[in-house]
This record gives structure tokens, C-alpha cells and sequence, in this order.
């Protein structure tokens, strides 16, 4: 009935960025879950609901904003949404997109 005792493994979770599917310590990755509210960045990593992982580098948010958010989440993001991760991602360093100069952008007045 002995638990195995000895020989801790230390167990490291894993999860798979939705950008570039790459897996990777969950510590490297942001949760978003999908709640009533819309998609949110999970910063606890614990919120109930859903969740998706992706890397903490822009270019994963936005290969994931492209569809596999959609389809992680069992849902469509809705343009508030995907202002509220734009403006997240914005905070984030730029990993290894190539700059594509000005773009245009919506701006929201
Ligand atoms: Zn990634």
C-alpha cells in the first residue's frame, strides 16, 4: 500500500505555445482563458475557464491572434478582445518578428 517513497521526479509542466507550437516550460508562457467577460490574460495562471498558452514574445500573440486562438479556445475572439491582447502584447519584447515599418493602424478615437 506504500506510496512510492524515494525518487521525486521533479515534474515540470509543459505546455505548447498556440504562435509556433513550440513546447516549453509553462513558466515561459502566458495563460489566457476564456471567460464571460471575453479572453483575458491570466497572470495568476489559475483563473477558471478554458485556457492557451503562448509565449511571452509578440510574435506568438500574433500568429496566435491569426486563428489558433480561436480554435484553442473553442470560441471567436471578438475585436474588444483582440484590443485587449493587442494592448498587451504591445508591452512585450518583440522576440524574433522582422520590423515591418510603420504600419497602418486602426486607431480608435
Ligand atoms: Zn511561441
Amino acid at each position: 500500500m506504500a506510496k512510492k517513497p524515494q525518487k521525486r521526479i521533479k515534474h515540470v509542466p509543459q505546455r505548447t505555445c498556440i504562435g509556433c507550437r513550440t513546447v516549453l516550460a509553462k513558466r515561459e508562457l502566458v495563460r489566457l482563458v476564456r471567460t464571460a467577460e471575453g479572453v483575458q490574460v491570466d497572470n495568476t495562471g489559475k483563473a477558471a475557464g478554458r485556457g492557451a498558452y503562448v509565449h511571452n514574445i509578440r510574435s506568438c500573440w500574433e500568429q496566435a491572434l491569426k486563428g489558433p486562438i480561436n480554435h484553442a479556445l473553442r470560441t471567436e475572439i471578438t475585436p474588444a478582445d483582440r484590443q485587449r491582447l493587442m494592448e498587451y502584447i504591445e508591452r512585450l519584447p518583440e522576440g524574433d518578428i522582422t520590423e515591418k515599418g510603420a504600419e497602418s493602424r486602426d486607431v480608435i478615437n
